[in-house]
């Protein structure tokens, strides 16, 4: 039994429950809200390890459940949607989200998205304090540093971080970033990785910081000093 708190924020009932048997059964601990604001309420008296959280919601809506979800704090987020369109995940992962699963979906799917996301969350055993150049990366709290300056980070932040950082100077493809970080074929559609290296950006260019996470055109990225 893994015991991990998940949040389920979905208003159907067929799928709420579907979503709630199978996680019950894989041995979470399950809470569900079928609105947003009840979601937000849960998540607030008792944070859980990761929020599955739809988009499609009557009062507030999905997206802005997951902004104010990211506002106070970094727990992994998986939003439902049954839309499929660039944009709109694009929407989502500005507002936060770490993944993406398009509606219908099979329970061994989710299941799969669930483990990544946890695991990759779950600080390991053994900390480490990455470095690269002035920016460091601790393995055990998941928080970043550029010089004295704290960073803080989403769960796909740290993922794609930690990859850069744990293979310095190394031309990583988008085939590799997916598999590594998503852990799932994204079916040819690579805006995301886009959208996570700029919030990556972002939050560790600030004030003149040399840019340290550089595109490699029609390749991919790599970590390296000008
Ligand atoms: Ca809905």
């Amino acid at each position: 039994m893994t015991g991990e708190r998940i949040l389920v924020i979905e208003d159907e009932a067929r799928i709420a429950q579907f979503v709630e048997r199978g996680l019950i059964y894989e041995g979470y601990r399950v809470n569900v809200a079928r609105d947003g604001q009840t979601g937000l309420n849960i998540a607030r008296d008792n944070p859980p390890d990761l929020v599955i959280l739809d988009w499609m919601l009557p009062g507030l809506d999905g997206l802005e459940v997951c902004k104010r979800l990211r506002a106070a704090g970094s727990v992994p987020i998986m939003m439902l949607t049954a839309k499929d369109d660039i944009k709109d995940r694009v929407l989502g992962l500005d507002a936060g989200a770490d993944d993406y699963l398009v509606k219908p979906f099979s329970i061994d799917e989710l299941m799969a998205r669930v483990r990544s996301l946890l695991r990759r969350v779950t600080p390991s055993s053994r900390p480490e304090m990455l470095r690269f150049a002035d920016l460091s990366l601790d393995t055990g709290t998941h928080r970043a540093h550029r010089g004295e300056r704290a960073i803080d980070l989403t769960a796909k932040e740290y993922e794609l971080l930690e990859l850069f950082m744990r293979n310095p100077r190394q031309v990583l493809t988008r085939d590799v970033i997916f598999d590594r970080v998503w852990g799932y074929d994204f079916g040819g559609e690579s805006n995301i990785i886009e959208v996570y290296v700029r919030y990556l950006r972002q939050k560790t260019e600030q004030d003149n910081e040399p840019r340290l996470i550089h595109t490699v055109r029609g390749v991919g990225y790599v970590l390296r000093e000008e």
